[in-house]
């Protein structure tokens, strides 16, 4: 096998990766009865001088969010100007090996004019955004249709609130609240 056609291989456990003539088996391999096998799912690295391959397991690269992907966060804290968010996953519901920090500017939250990001967002909502930016704090947007507040609850009593139509209310309390919510309120797996 080509060297360059090698190390695009993407491998799973039992999965040839090579001929023990080609390379000795390293970290992430095995070798038997003459072909060197992968342990894990990953990808090879080859090291010439040594004539070693190994597999690197795939989740050594950390899953972060992207520029355009979709991610849900739960709201920390809402001030006038922005509110701050954990973000946990992915649209699909992968989680990340850690919590990433989301900042969503009050610009950002609804293609009409909102004054305070608190008139529409508060803390312990959980949000399905977009996100703008490659780095942390990752910059977060609601404006489009389907993105906003995919779970809230009373400001007064603390229970979950139910959407009618546009409003949220509280089954509890009967307070109602308002939110930039997101169609997908309360039909969410992962929150
Ligand atoms: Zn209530």
């Amino acid at each position: 096998m080509r060297l360059d056609e090698l190390s695009k291989l993407r491998l799973v456990p039992g999965e040839e990766v090579c001929v023990l003539e080609e390379f000795l088996p390293g970290n992430g391999t095995y070798e038997h009865e003459g072909i060197v096998r992968s342990t894990v799912v990953g990808r090879p690295l080859i090291d010439l001088d040594l004539r070693v391959v190994e597999v690197r397991p795939a989740s050594d690269r950390v899953y972060m969010p992207a520029v355009g992907s979709v991610v849900y966060g739960i709201v920390s804290l809402v001030k006038d100007e922005y509110a701050l968010t954990r973000i946990y996953c992915d649209a699909k519901c992968r989680k990340y090996l850690t919590t990433f920090t989301g900042i969503l500017y009050v610009s950002q939250i609804s293609d009409t004019y909102v004054k305070s990001v608190y008139e529409l967002v508060r803390p312990g909502d959980v949000v399905k955004a977009k996100v703008l930016s490659d780095t942390p704090p990752y910059r977060l947007t609601l404006k489009e249709r389907q993105l906003g507040v995919v779970l809230a609850y009373c400001s007064s009593c603390g229970a979950r609130l139910i959407k009618h139509g546009n409003a949220l209310s509280c089954p509890a309390c009967k307070s109602s609240e308002n939110r930039k919510t997101s169609p997908e309120y309360s039909n969410i797996k992962c929150v």
